[in-house]
Formats: structure tokens, sequence, C-alpha cells
């Protein structure tokens, strides 16, 4: 049977990014589950302090991550929901894996650089004068973190958006050599390399720096849209996306990244309206910059209204169902029993038990 996992960080309500490239395909897979598959979808909080965090700030950020996950559509009695934690297990095996971690992988990985405006070819020995912060250990090695997080639960398909895919790449990797060093066999895997599902709208980029991904920590809050967004905010926002002065609309992510960026928004927010972001140009090729801006901004809003309305039904509604505080805990349950299986698999493959 399948097991899918992944994982969002609390540093801020999701952004079309996240809900196009992952949420929307979390809640997508789950639906669409045969019955014997697990489903975990985890807010992970120890990613989230690789960066300085405030711990109120935190807190409302936690809160609110596990409100949108239940607004896209996550349903807490099918798939597993919880603080990543509160479950002590991920940063054990983090620990064990971490053991056989190569650094030389590690310091190809861009987050790290990227996280503190280092250029590519940045040394983690040395990472420069230009440097905001000094390179601290778990920025550096946050990967691992990330490979236990997907193996502690022997997941089998990770859903990303197409920044991870590096990741889930190293954490193949990962997997392959604990196996390597402890099974007994080469046809049983302890810990089964994990598969990437990438969705079709993989990276959405930044409404003011549409070369850069959109992100929920980029200071600029203009630069992305929040599932959480009013009509008006959508409006304001789209509309001082940065675009060109090139007459017409056409698809070319390279030469027009700002106009490409949200006709594939608007694509990818309601599929049915054509073929592909390129097919859908052809129907908007005579508009000005303006009337194509209002466009996207509408079908944005009436595709994520549902979203909206749910969170603030969650966040702030009260009365019906079960608390947040509630459904954190019995999702905790869940994942601990899940982890403690593979845990037990782990000290008793490496002599621990
Ligand atoms: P942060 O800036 O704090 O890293 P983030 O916006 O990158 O936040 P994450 O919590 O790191 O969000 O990632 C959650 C999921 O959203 C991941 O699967 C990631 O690949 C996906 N994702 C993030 N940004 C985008 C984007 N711009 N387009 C598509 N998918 C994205
Ligand atoms: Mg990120």
């Amino acid at each position: 049977p399948q097991v899918i996992f992944s994982g969002i960080q609390p540093t801020g309500v999701p952004h079309l990014g996240n809900y196009l490239g992952a949420l929307r395909q979390w809640a997508k897979l789950q639906n669409e589950a045969a019955p014997d598959t697990t489903l975990l979808y985890s807010i992970v909080d120890l990613h989230a302090i690789t960066i300085k965090q405030d711990p109120a700030q935190l807190r409302q950020w936690r809160k609110e991550m596990l409100a949108s996950l239940l607004a896209v559509g996550l349903d807490p009695k099918r798939s597993i929901i919880f603080y990543q934690s509160s479950v002590p297990a991920h940063s054990e095996l983090m620990w064990i894996l971490s053991c056989n971690a190569s650094m030389g992988y590690l310091s190809r990985m861009t987050q790290w650089k990227s996280k503190l405006s280092l250029p590519d070819n940045a040394s983690p020995l040395d990472p420069g004068p230009t440097s905001k912060a000094a390179l601290k250990l778990g920025l550096f090695s946050y990967p691992v973190l990330q490979a236990s997080d997907i193996l502690i639960h022997r997941a089998t398909h990770v859903p990303v958006g197409d920044d991870q895919s590096q990741h889930l790449e190293f954490a193949r990797e990962v997997a392959n050599g604990f196996n390597h060093l402890f099974s007994r066999s080469s046809k049983t895997h302890i810990l089964p390399p994990p598969e990437t599902i990438l969705s079709p709208a993989k990276r959405v980029m930044s409404l003011t720096q549409p070369t850069k991904k959109m992100s929920k920590s980029d200071q600029d809050v203009k630069s992305r849209i929040l599932i959480t967004d009013s009509r008006e905010e959508i409006f304001k926002k789209v509309k001082s996306a940065l675009t060109d002065s090139i007459e017409g609309v056409s698809y070319d992510p390279s030469t027009r990244p700002g106009v490409s960026n949200l006709v594939e928004i608007m694509y990818y927010m309601d599929e049915s309206v054509a073929d592909s972001p390129k097919a859908l140009t052809q129907d908007l090729r005579e508009l000005s910059m303006r009337a194509l801006k209002e466009l996207v901004a509408d079908t944005i809003n009436v595709h994520i209204r549902d979203v909206r309305e749910r969170y603030q039904g969650v966040m702030y509604g009260g009365g019906n169902g079960n608390s947040l505080g509630e459904i954190g805990e019995e999702g905790a349950g869940r994942a601990r029993e899940s982890a403690g299986r593979t845990m037990g698999i782990v000290r008793e493959a490496m002599g621990l038990d």
C-alpha cells in the first residue's frame, strides 16, 4: 500500500505557490486515494526554526497553518495531520541518518545558500563576508531532517513543488545508503526510497520579482497572494505585479517572466479554460495589461473564495467540530504510532534494540 507524506513550514499563511504546487495536490491525493493508502501531512515547525523565529509569532503561525490545511480540504479523519515537533522520532531518526549523511552532498544543496543570499559556489566552511548571518548547523543539515520526516513514516510518495526536488533526491540517497548498510538482503528495503510527485504548477513565481519563486518568507508582502486574501487584496496585488511594456499577451517565461507567471496562475487556477498556458494566451493575446490583470485577479478570487471562507470559519467560527488543539493532538498520536513502528525496525537493524 502507498504511504503519502508531505510537509509545510509554519512561516506564514500559505500563498498561491503553496496552494497550486502542494496543498491542492495534497487534498486531491487524499480524495482519490485507495482505502488502504496512508496519508500524512505535517506542519514542519522544526524546519521553521532553522531561521530565527519569535515564539509568539511561531505559535500563531502554527495555528494558522493547521487552519489553512483544513481550509484547503484536508480531512483529519482521513489524513494524519500533525505538528512535526510533537513526534520526537523525526528528530531521533535524523541523528541516526546524519551519522551517514555526506557533508559534500549537503554543501551542494542550494537552500542554505539562498536563505543566506550566498552565491551557488559558497562553501559551508567559509560562507564568505556577504553572509547576512553566520551559517548555522541546523540550516545546513536541514535536508537530513527532511529525509527523516519522510523515511520515519516509510513514505512511498511525496508531493512537493519543484524547489524540493533536490531534497527528495537527497532523501532517496540517504534511504539507499541506510539500506545498503543495514538491510539483510538487497531485496528488502528497511527504508523505502520515496518517489517525488510534482504537481503541474510546480513553480509559481513572485509577483514583484518574477524570476524568483513565490515564498512565504519573502520580505515583500506584495510578492505573494495568500489563500486568505480578500478580493480587494487580490486585485491590488495583481495590479501591482511586475510585467513589461510589450504590447499584447503572449507566453514565454524566459523573455516575459511576469506576464507568463500571471498566465500560468490563471491557467492552473482553472485548467478548464484551455489546454495549456500557451493555448490560453491565444484567447488573451489582444488584451491590454490592465485587462489581463483584472481577468487574472478575478479568476484567482473566484477559485480561492471557498478556501478563504473555510479558513475564516475554522479560525474564528468556533463551536462546531473539534478544536484545532484537539485535531493536532489526535494527529500527533497517530503519527507517533507510525513513526514508532519504523523506529522499531531501524533499532533492530542497527543493534540499538
Ligand atoms: P519559506 O519561504 O518559509 O521556505 P515556502 O513558500 O517556500 O516558505 P515551504 O513551507 O518551504 O513554503 O514549502 C511548502 C510546499 O510548497 C513545498 O512542497 C514547496 O515545494 C511548495 N512551494 C513553495 N513555494 C512554491 C512555489 N512558488 N511554487 C510551487 N510550489 C511551491
Ligand atoms: Mg520553502
